[in-house]
Parts: structure tokens; sequence; C-alpha cells
């Protein structure tokens, strides 16, 4: 909390509720804590972390400038879902074809220590390549709200979003291993994952959707959340960017309740992952596009819940008690529970249906 308060600005401070304004925060102290302005400098000044993220290319292009802006009046294109399902299917499906083809072809099983580390490294080539392709998009299509730049990974905390990626990306397959994994079971998906994966994700919406918004609108579980809030206009690596009381939350409490209320197998679980992983991280790329979520989008259109890019980017530039939008997967509950808040760019008379994008 302290860290928070000390480097807050001006402004903010302005508009900080009073419960969070006790301790005083020391004006210029230290640089703002989104600044983010290392990879402006000569690398042999960058640290380990920063360098990480230099290799894994995920930083946004070019680093840090927005795109050039966007003509006035220009609608925002459509993505269509059953492109982002070509994209996102296989590569998902990969590591369990490769596990199935190696359990029927040598005979044997994959021990739980070496399906770790297999699905680990799995996760983590999905989950860059899902940066990469957002920060492409974003340089074709530009972002929300677009005349202001999108936070950068900050200079003081590169360490932190490196962490929290890693973090992300290890505890999840851990937790299912632990839970879900067989090792003489062989990997096989149903003909209903589309509806296994729709339901997980509203279940799993749902446990969120009552964390999140109690984190707002509770006084003292705010200062958990807080730091998630810090970025107005965020980038898919500040998606897992949290508090630990939350990352904790996000990583492992959600999803093992979600498993709880629906224990699927671990095939199933990790299809159904990765499609909430590709989902949380384009909700935070700000990518100027009506990109509806993959996993509930389409079906819930139907009944004007779905949840679409704008809905988390506008969620974000509204902080403590007067924010809105708490799905992540989906605008059921905010629906029901009166929360949804109305979009600026993404509204039917400003959607391009007809210049589509393909990856
Ligand atoms: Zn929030
Ligand atoms: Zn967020």
């Amino acid at each position: 909390m302290s860290t928070i308060t000390e480097t807050m600005t001006k402004t903010e401070q302005a508009s900080t509720p009073k419960s969070l304004d006790q301790k005083k925060p020391q004006i210029g102290s230290k640089p703002h804590m989104m600044t983010a302005t290392w990879h402006l400098k000569d690398p042999s000044e960058w640290d380990f972390w920063q360098r990480f993220l230099i290799r894994l290319n995920v930083l946004q292009q070019p680093a840090g400038c927005p795109p050039a802006p966007l003509k006035e009046g220009t609608k925002v294109p459509y993505y269509p879902v059953w492109r982002q399902h070509l994209w996102i299917a296989p590569r998902a499906a990969l590591p369990l074809l490769i596990h199935h083809a190696y359990m029927r072809l040598t005979g044997w099983t994959l021990h739980p220590v070496a399906a770790f580390f297999f699905y680990f490294f799995s996760f983590k080539i999905f989950a860059v390549a899902s940066v990469r392709k957002f920060n492409r998009l974003a340089l074709r299509y530009g972002y929300f709200d677009g005349k202001v730049p999108r936070d950068g990974v900050p200079d003081v905390m590169s360490r932190k979003v490196a962490l929290s990626m890693l973090l992300t990306i290890s505890i999840r397959p851990l937790f299912a291993l632990f839970v879900a994994y067989d090792r003489y079971e062989l990997p096989t998906l149903s003909p209903w994952l589309p509806l296994q994966i729709f339901a997980y994700a509203c279940i799993l919406d749902f446990y969120f959707y009552i964390y999140h918004r109690a984190m707002h609108e509770v006084p003292w579980l705010w200062k958990h959340h807080a730091l998630h809030h810090r970025t107005k206009h965020p980038n898919p690596l500040l998606s897992a960017f949290a508090d630990s009381e939350q990352e904790w939350g996000d990583i492992l409490v959600i999803p093992l309740l979600t498993w709880l209320t629906m224990p699927i197998s671990f095939s199933t679980w990790w299809m159904c992952t990765l499609y909430i992983l590709y989902t949380e991280a384009m909700g935070h790329s700000g990518v100027r596009l009506y990109w509806q979520t993959p996993t509930t989008g389409p079906i819930l259109r139907l009944f004007d819940m779905d949840l679409c890019l704008e809905d988390h980017d506008q969620h974000h530039r509204n902080g403590w008690r007067k924010s809105s939008n708490y799905g992540k997967q989906t605008r059921l509950w905010d629906t029901i529970f009166g929360s949804t808040r109305s979009r600026i760019e993404c509204t039917e008379d400003n959607i391009d249906w007809v210049n589509t994008p393909w990856w």
C-alpha cells in the first residue's frame, strides 16, 4: 500500500477516496510507477528481466509508441470469432496431439514431472504467440481511446511484470496436474468441447465477478486490486500485473473453484484454460477491434450479453467504486447484477462488418 501511495501523481491524489488517502504521497520522490522508458535506453542498462522481455519479443512495436492516429470517423472493424477459433484451436490442441501420439506410438505414459515441463513450455509458447498476435493487430488497427498512449512495461516493475507472467504459466498447469492429470489416460477431446468451454468460462466468470466486484466495493479489499488498476490503458503483458493476494486469486483460487464446480479431464481443462488465457490477455491489449471473447461471445450476443475487448478496456479507465464491466469472459453477470457500462466506440452503428482482419 505504501509503495502505491508514495508514487501517486497530483491528479490522482485529488480523486483518491478519503479512506485511501491516509498516508500522504511524497510527490516527486520517485518516478510515476507506470513510467516506461527503459526500452529507450542503451541495452547495456537493461536488467535481466528487461532482456528477457526483449528476447521474447513481446513488447508493443514500436515500443511504447501508439500507431498513427486514425482518421476521424473510422469505424471499428469486426474480428469474426470463427477466425479466432481457427487461430486458437490448432495451437491449443497441438500439445495434446503430441502427447497422444507419444503414448500411442511408444506405449509409454508421461510422468507428471515430465508432463509439467511439457505443458509449461507449451503454455509459454502459446502465451507468447498470443501476445505477438495482439501487438501485430494493434499496429494495424490502433487502440481504443487512441489519443492516449498505451502503458508499457514500467521501469520500476519490469521484474514484477515478467514474474507475474511466469507465475501464471507455471502455477496453472501445476494445479491441473495435481487435480486432473491421470498419466494412464490418453489425451482426448469430446465433440462437446465448444459447450464445455462456454460452460467453464461462464462458471469461472461467476466466481471472478464476485471477487472482482468485491475488490472494488469493499474498501479493505481494494488495496489488493489497486496495483492492477495503476494502468488506465493496459497492454497484454499487464494482464497478470497485480498484488500478490490478487495474483493467487486469479491464478489459483478462481480456477480451483471452477474446477470443483465443473470437474473435467486434464485435456478438456487444458483447452478451456488456453482459451481463458487468450481472452484475459486480449482484454488487456486495447486493440481497436470489435473483438468478442471467443469463449462465450457468439452465444451471449444472442442475448446482448457478449463481452468484447472494449469492455475491460473501459473497466481500466475507471477506478475505485466508479467502475463497471467486472466480467472478463462474459457480460452475463454484469447484466444480471446491473454493472454494465455503455460502449463508447463499439456501438452497433460504428462497427465495420466488411473490412475484417484474418490474423
Ligand atoms: Zn478492477
Ligand atoms: Zn484488468
